[in-house]
């Protein structure tokens, strides 16, 4: 299979219901019309091989991941993903790998009716680098800038089984609670069901890619404020806390890989927002209050208040 056969047969051939797409795959460029009164957001992440995931794992699972980590800035910006351009750097033209890949990559972008709309395939260590555009009403875009002292900070979901999976990474046998956190590490889910509740309510947003303790930190120094978190308030996974009782706030405070959000919400709108969070499946926590006084402090269960150290994931 040449480059070209490759492309029509895996990529072009993933189906898409969106209408604003006027040319996809198979020009020079794809051409695409942005609905009146909608920003368009533009995100990009590359995920290398033996570093955000194993060669070994599954293709399927491998695009999947791909896909959401892209989807989940845009919900983060409270955004509506919609367009995907693919690059892929790929070692062979495995029919079978590519066939699972393309499997995954249908699987997520079919939740969100999200359009492939071109990439590039080259030769080359295994890597996958995903554009994803996103659509907001005009000025409803949600910045990690806007914080203020006395907003409330909230957390989506429970924090750190995706960390505690890459410590199991190695292990041959799986035990059913294993599995799960595996699932957690391998399939993310996307927040995109908050994004009525954030462009209404929310002050400033981010996604916890990297550890809430260094996502939170970008909040806060975009925002020019600090930060104290209740520590008895942050949400664990349960089986973070059966298998790692005694480190499992700190799977929670500096483990990566969520996907989760992180916002704020100014102390006035927070009850309005609750409502609006109560119709969602997702559960979202009050963790802490944002503060003048830059930093980030954490409040312990006896009422000690004590600096965090940032401990997220830093490539260099
Ligand atoms: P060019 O030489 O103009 O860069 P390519 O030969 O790289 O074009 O790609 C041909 C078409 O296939 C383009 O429309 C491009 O967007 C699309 N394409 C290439 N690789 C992929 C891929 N991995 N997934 C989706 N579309 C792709
Ligand atoms: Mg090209």
């Amino acid at each position: 299979m040449n480059e070209f056969e490759l492309i029509n047969h895996f990529f072009k051939s993933i189906p898409s219901s969106r209408n604003d797409v006027v040319l996809g795959i198979g020009d020079d460029a794809a051409l695409l019309s942005i609905p009146s009164g909608k920003q368009l957001l533009v995100t990009t992440d590359t995920l290398v091989a033996e570093r955000h995931f194993l060669s070994c794992w599954d293709a399927f699972d491998i695009a999947y991941k791909s896909v959401m980590v892209n989807v989940s800035d845009i919900a983060a910006m409270g955004g509506d993903p919609a367009w995907l351009s693919l690059s892929l750097t790929l070692q062979e033209a495995d029919e079978f790998w590519l066939c699972r890949f393309a499997q995954g990559l249908n699987d997520a972008m079919n939740q969100f009716d999200i359009a492939l709309i071109g990439g590039d395939t080259t030769r080359g260590p295994l890597s996958i680098t995903i554009t994803l555009h996103g659509l907001i009403p005009v000025g409803q875009g949600i910045r990690r800038s806007g914080a203020k002292p006395g907003d409330r900070i909230y957390v989506s979901g429970e924090l750190g089984a995706a960390a505690l999976a890459v410590t199991m990474l190695n292990e041959s046998e799986q035990t059913s609670d294993q599995a799960v956190l595996m699932q957690k590490l391998l399939h993310p889910q996307a927040r995109v069901d908050l994004k009525d509740a954030l462009r209404s309510y929310a002050t400033s947003a981010i996604d916890i890619s990297d550890g809430l303790s260094s996502d939170l930190n970008h909040i806060c120094e975009s925002s020019q404020v600090g930060a104290c978190l209740n520590l008895s308030d942050i949400p664990i996974h349960p089986l973070v806390r059966k298998i790692q009782r005694d480190k499992a706030i700190e799977f929670a405070l500096h483990g990566g890989d969520d996907y989760e959000l992180c916002f704020t919400v100014r102390p006035e709108q927070e009850e309005q927002m609750l409502q609006a969070l109560k119709k969602l499946t997702i559960s979202c926590y009050p963790v802490g209050i944002i503060t003048a006084e830059t930093g980030l402090t954490a409040q312990d269960p006896a009422g000690r208040i004590k600096p965090v150290q940032i401990k997220g994931y830093r490539h260099f």
